[in-house]
């Protein structure tokens, strides 16, 4: 399959780089200069759980540098850059090309619908993880479920070619008629997670601990839970507080995605997650404070990077 990665970050290197090892014919873009060269010049690193080696593969900063028109687009770049990608993608979109999103959080389906039509968009979620180690380097740093399916729940050909297709390429996926369901319940579980992990600048294992956290926990939960069932959203876990617990235990020693980006001072893509609660809340009548305080307390860190003290 021909395939188009735009967002060749930490996930977008990976996917990438494993779609290639497979024999598909892979390109990368991404407007990250440095990274783009290394990866042209010496080939992608990828280290970590798949093995250590270097992926010949090629990968340009523009979309009109490549010709021909891909079978597949994957979008890989954060949530708060998806529009701006997209409205870049016309040269490399075909009659015939798919675009699939597995980023997190909510509206990246709705922003390529609302471009390209909805019939062209497919959507999924990952429990793959990966960080970017460098420019051209990339460290495969989770395995796990992915899971992907047709907006309106068909089990239609193409969404069939692509599942195997990266199952062939060792990414274990499985077809989802409730693709919306999918997607909010990865939602709710980042929303039981990240932001607090970022205020209480802990691993996953800690956010279950103690007196505090987990009552902060259940109430950000349950206010999604709320919103998700007030829009007849069928979530994939019936105990959704439940599955986040447990999923904080399992990862227990993991730095979650928005805490990385709080780390190293980079833009969150909490608008898309807590942020995306509230939002989706006031449209229907459910209140959302905990959501919509932790939410602006992340953006006050943000706003504050260049003027937090080091002790
Ligand atoms: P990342 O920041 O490592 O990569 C995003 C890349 O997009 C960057 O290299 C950036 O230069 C590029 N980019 C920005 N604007 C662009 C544009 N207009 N055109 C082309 N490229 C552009 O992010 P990531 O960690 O790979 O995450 C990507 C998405 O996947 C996010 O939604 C994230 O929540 C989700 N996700 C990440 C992980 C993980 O382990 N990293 C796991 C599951 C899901």
């Amino acid at each position: 399959m021909r395939i188009n990665i735009v967002g060749a970050g930490a996930m977008g290197s990976l996917f990438g780089g494993l779609l290639a090892e497979s024999g598909n014919q892979v390109f990368l873009i991404d407007i990250w200069k440095e990274h783009v060269d290394a990866i042209n010049n010496k080939g992608l690193w990828i280290e970590g759980l798949s093995g250590n080696r270097f992926v010949k593969i090629e990968a340009s900063t523009k979309n009109e540098e490549i010709q021909g028109k891909p079978d597949l687009i994957v979008i890989f770049v954060k949530s708060y850059h998806t529009e701006e990608a997209a409205n870049k993608l016309l040269p490399i979109i075909g009659e015939n090309t798919s675009l699939l999103t597995l980023q997190n959080g909510l509206g990246n389906t709705e922003i390529l619908s609302k471009i390209y039509g909805k019939e062209k968009v497919i959507a999924g979620t990952t429990s793959f993880g990966a960080t970017i180690l460098g420019p051209g380097k990339v460290l495969h740093a989770g395995t796990g479920p992915t899971a992907i399916g047709e907006l309106d729940g068909k089990l239609t050909t193409r969404i069939k070619d692509i599942a195997e297709v990266l199952n062939q390429s060792g990414i274990k996926t499985e077809i989802n008629q409730n693709v919306l369901g999918l997607i909010w319940s990865k939602l709710v579980i980042n929303v039981g997670i990240n932001a607090l992990g970022v205020l209480m600048r802990v691993k996953n294992g800690e956010i279950v601990k103690g007196e505090f956290s987990p009552k902060i926990q259940r109430a950000l939960v349950e206010e999604a839970v709320q919103v998700a069932k007030k829009k007849g959203i069928k979530l994939i876990h019936e105990d959704m507080l439940n599955e986040v617990i447990s999923i904080c235990k399992k990862t227990e020693n993991n730095i979650n995605s928005m805490l990385q980006d709080v780390i190293r001072k980079r833009k969150t893509e909490i608008d898309f997650i807590n942020g995306a609660i509230v939002k989706e809340g006031e449209m229907v009548n459910i209140p959302t404070p905990f959501n919509k305080m932790i939410t602006e307390l992340i953006r006050a860190i943000e706003e504050k990077y260049e003027k937090q003290i080091n002790i």
